[in-house]
C-alpha cells in the first residue's frame, strides 16, 4: 500500500467514525476545525506535511527570510522534504540531532555551525496538532548565525506557526475532498444497490422468459447508456427483444462470450493498452446450466471493478429468474400437452369406427397446433398406395400418394419424423400438400400401429419457421395415441368381421342374418327368404369322406355368393343348409336366384350334387311379420321340395296363396 493510499483510507475510517459525531455540530466549518491528526496518523501524514511544506514556501516566506534555508523533517526526526541541498549531507547530523532535541524537550532547539568562516544557526522548531499539542513535524530554519541573534528566531518562530496554518488548511482541503469522495462513492453505491434490487424485484415479478431477458437488457442498457450490449442464447433465441440473438456456433478461442459461456463465470478483455474499449462476457445461468451469454463493450476510461461486480450481480440474478421463468414455462408446456394427449384420447376413445378416428385425429390435431393444414394418410393395401384419409384442403382428399414419393411418402418409407423450417430452402424435396396450398412450414410423423407403419400425418403452415421443436415432439407423441386408437379400431373391425361370419364357408353367421332380417322388416316393405340344403349330403360324406364334403360345401357356398346381388345376404344356416335374403325383392324374382343356384350347383359342382330350394316371401301387408315365421314357412317349403324328389325349387304354400290373391305383388 503506497503512503497516499494508505492516508486516503485513514481518512475515509477517521470520517466514518467522525459522521456520526459532525450531526452533533450545528456549524461543519467548526466541526471542521476541530477535526485534526493523531499521534496514529502521524506515519501517514509525511505527503501532506511535504505538499503544505511546498506550498508555504511558495507563498508565505517573507523575501529577507529567502535567503535562509528550511527543511523539515517528521515527527521521529526523519526526512521529509527531499529538496533542499543539504539534504544531501550538510549538516545532516546536526540538523537530526537539533530536531531530536526539540522533539525531546517540546521546543526550539538551536544549534550553531561554521561555514566558510562565518557562523549560522540551525533551528529546529517544533510544529504541534492543534487540538492536543503533539509534535508532528520539525520545521527547520537555517539563517546567519548574528541575523539569529538580532529577532531573527522571532520571525522563524512566527514563520513556523504560519507553517501549521498552512498544514491545516492543506489538511481541511483533502479532508473536504476525500470526504466528498467518499460520499460520492457511497451515494453511487447506494443508487446501485437501489437500481439492483429493484432489477430483482422486476425481474422475479417476471415468469415469462421473454419478459425476464427484455428487463434486464434494458436494465442494463438504462445504466450503461453508452455500452453496446447483446445476448447471445444456445435456444430460446426467438425473443421479440432485437438484442437476442443465436449463440454463434464458432467462437475465436479467446473470446470473452466464449470463456464465460464455458466457464460459468465472468470473462474480461481490456484490449491492447492503446484501445479504449473493455469486453465483457457475463453468463446468463442458473442452476441447471449455463443458457446464454450477455456481450458488453464499454468504454476503458469510464469502466470500474465496481462495474464487474455490479454486472456480475445483474447477471447472477438474472440466471435465476430466467431459469425460474423457463420452468415455469416447461411445466405449463407440460400440463398443456397433457390435457391436449388426454382431449385427444378422449376424443378418440368415443368411436371404434376407422373413419371417425381419423376424422377427430384431424380435427384435434388442427386445433391444438394451430396449423393451417392438417393431412393424414393411410396405406391402402387394395389400391396400392398412401391414400388422403383426412385433409382440410379437399381436392386432395382421397388422392393416392406413393410410398417414397413427396414428403408424406418419404416419411412413411423412413419411419422418420420431419420438422422443416423453411419449405423454399429444402432442396430437392417436393409435396403436393406444400405446393397446393402454398405452405412454408411443416411438421410430419409416420403413424405406427402395432409397431408398423401404417401411415403419415402432417401439418402445415403458411408462415415460415412456425413450428418449434416442441411442437415437433408433441405430434410425435400424439402420433402414438392416435396409432393405437387405428389399432384399436382395425382390430375391432377384424373381430365384428369374423364374429359375423362362419369360418368353414366365409358366409354371413345365422345371428348376423337373423339381426339383418329383423333391421330390414322394420324398414322395408317387402323381402324374400331362400333356404338351400344339399341332397343327400350324408351319402356323399359316407362315399367321399367328410373332408371332401367340406370342400363341397364351400363350392355350393361359392356359388351362392356368386349368383346373388350386392346387397343380398348369404348365410350358413347351419349343417349343409345355406340361406339367402333378398331384401325387397318378391317371390317371382326369389325363384329366378334360387332356379339359378339349383342349375349351377347341379352343373359345377365336383364331384357333382344338388340342392333343393325352399322360397317364403313376406310383405309389409302381412298379419304377423317376423323373422321366424319367415324361416319356418321357407323351411317348410324345402321339406315339400325334399318330399317332391329334391333337386328342385318350391315356394311356400302362404306365399302361393298370397300371390294368387293379390297377382300384382
Ligand atoms: P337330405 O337333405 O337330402 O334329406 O339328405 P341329407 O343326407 O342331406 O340329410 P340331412 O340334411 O338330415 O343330413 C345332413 C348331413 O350333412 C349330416 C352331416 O353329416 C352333414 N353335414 C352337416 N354339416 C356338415 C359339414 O360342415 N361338413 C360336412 N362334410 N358334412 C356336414
Ligand atoms: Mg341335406
Ligand atoms: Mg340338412
Amino acid at each position: 500500500m503506497s503512503e497516499q493510499e494508505a492516508y486516503d483510507r485513514k481518512a475515509s475510517r477517521m470520517l466514518l467514525q467522525d459522521t456520526k459525531q459532525s450531526g452533533d455540530y450545528e456549524d461543519p466549518a467548526a466541526w471542521l476545525r476541530e477535526t485534526d491528526i493523531v499521534s496514529h496518523d502521524f506515519p501517514y501524514a509525511a505527503s501532506l506535511i511535504a505538499e503544505s511544506f511546498k506550498d508555504w514556501l511558495g507563498q508565505a516566506v517573507p523575501s529577507f527570510a529567502k535567503s535562509w534555508n528550511w527543511c523539515v523533517l517528521n515527527f521521529e526526526a526523519e526526512w521529509i522534504d527531499p529538496i533542499f541541498e543539504f539534504r544531501q549531507g550538510r549538516w545532516k547530523t546536526e540538523w537530526e540531532e537539533a530536531a531530536e532535541a526539540c522533539l525531546r524537550s517540546g521546543g526550539m532547539h538551536a544549534v550553531e555551525v561554521q561555514e566558510a568562516g562565518q557562523a549560522r544557526t540551525l533551528l529546529a522548531m517544533p510544529i504541534f496538532t492543534r487540538g492536543h499539542g503533539e509534535i508532528f513535524a520539525v520545521l527547520g530554519c537555517e539563517m546567519p548565525a548574528e541575523q539569529y541573534a538580532s529577532g531573527g528566531i522571532h520571525t522563524a518562530e512566527a514563520m513556523a506557526m504560519h507553517f501549521q496554518t498552512c498544514f491545516y488548511h492543506k489538511f481541511e482541503h483533502v479532508f473536504v475532498s476525500d470526504l466528498a469522495g467518499v460520499h460520492l462513492h457511497a451515494e453511487r453505491e447506494s443508487s446501485r444497490r437501489s437500481l439492483l434490487f429493484q432489477i430483482v424485484q422486476r425481474m422475479h415479478d417476471n415468469i415469462d422468459v421473454n419478459a425476464v431477458l427484455t428487463e434486464v437488457i434494458d436494465s442494463i442498457a438504462a445504466m450503461y447508456p453508452g455500452a453496446r450490449l447483446d445476448l447471445f442464447m444456445s435456444q430460446d433465441h426467438r425473443s421479440t427483444h432485437p438484442q437476442v440473438k443465436p449463440l454463434p456456433l464458432r467462437w475465436a478461442s479467446n473470446d470473452v462470450c466464449a470463456r464465460a459461456f464455458k466457464d460459468g463465470r465472468v470473462a474480461l478483455h481490456a484490449g491492447r493498452e492503446d484501445s479504449c474499449t473493455v469486453e465483457v462476457g457475463l453468463p446468463l445461468g442458473g442452476k441447471q446450466g449455463v443458457y446464454g451469454v450477455f456481450h458488453m463493450v464499454m468504454d476503458k476510461p469510464s469502466f470500474r471493478e465496481v462495474d464487474l461486480r455490479f454486472l456480475t450481480m445483474v447477471a447472477d440474478t438474472a440466471g435465476t429468474a430466467f431459469e425460474n421463468a423457463k420452468l415455469y414455462e416447461r411445466s405449463n408446456q407440460l400440463i398443456r400437452e397433457l390435457r391436449m394427449s388426454n382431449e385427444l384420447t378422449q376424443r378418440l376413445n368415443q368411436s371404434l369406427r376407422l373413419g371417425d378416428i381419423f376424422q377427430f385425429a384431424f380435427e384435434e390435431l388442427l386445433g391444438m397446433f394451430e396449423a393451417d393444414y392438417c393431412c393424414i394418410l393411410h396405406m391402402n393395401e387394395e389400391r396400392g398406395g398412401l391414400e388422403v384419409i383426412a385433409c382440410n384442403h379437399t381436392p386432395l382428399l382421397g388422392e393416392l400418394v406413393e410410398a417414397g414419393q413427396g414428403l408424406g411418402g418419404k416419411v412413411y418409407t423412413s419411419g422418420e419424423p420431419l420438422l422443416l423450417s423453411d419449405y423454399k430452402y429444402a432442396a430437392g424435396a417436393t409435396s403436393k400438400l406444400m405446393d397446393a396450398t402454398g405452405s412454408q412450414s411443416l411438421i410430419a410423423t409416420p403413424l405406427s400401429v402395432g409397431g408398423e407403419v401404417r401411415g403419415a400425418i402432417m401439418l402445415a403452415h403458411k408462415d415460415a419457421h412456425f413450428f418449434s421443436y416442441d411442437s415437433y415432439r408433441l405430434l410425435q407423441a400424439m402420433a402414438g395415441h392416435i396409432g393405437l386408437a387405428v389399432g384399436n379400431a382395425r382390430l375391432h373391425a377384424e373381430v365384428r368381421r369374423l364374429a359375423n361370419r362362419d369360418s368353414l364357408t366365409g358366409l354371413f353367421a345365422r345371428h348376423y342374418l337373423d339381426e339383418e332380417i329383423k333391421q330390414r322388416q322394420a324398414t322395408d316393405f317387402c323381402g324374400s327368404l331362400i333356404v338351400v340344403d344339399i341332397d343327400q349330403f350324408k351319402t356323399v360324406n359316407d362315399t367321399y369322406g367328410h373332408q371332401k364334403g367340406d370342400k363341397i360345401l364351400k363350392q355350393v357356398s361359392e356359388i351362392v355368393k356368386s349368383s346373388i346381388r350386392q346387397g343380398d345376404i348369404a348365410a350358413r344356416w347351419g349343417g349343409e343348409e345355406l340361406a339367402v335374403y333378398l331384401p325387397q325383392l318378391g317371390v317371382q324374382q326369389a325363384v329366378f336366384v334360387a332356379e339359378r343356384i339349383r342349375k349351377r350347383v347341379m352343373g359345377e359342382t365336383e364331384p357333382r350334387v344338388t340342392v333343393s330350394c325352399g322360397i317364403a316371401e313376406w310383405s309389409w301387408t302381412d298379419e304377423r311379420v317376423s323373422v321366424e315365421s319367415l324361416f319356418y314357412r321357407a323351411d317348410m317349403a324345402l321339406y315339400e321340395a325334399k318330399n317332391n324328389g329334391r333337386n328342385q325349387v318350391v315356394i311356400d304354400n302362404k306365399t302361393v296363396e298370397n300371390t294368387l290373391k293379390n297377382p300384382w305383388a
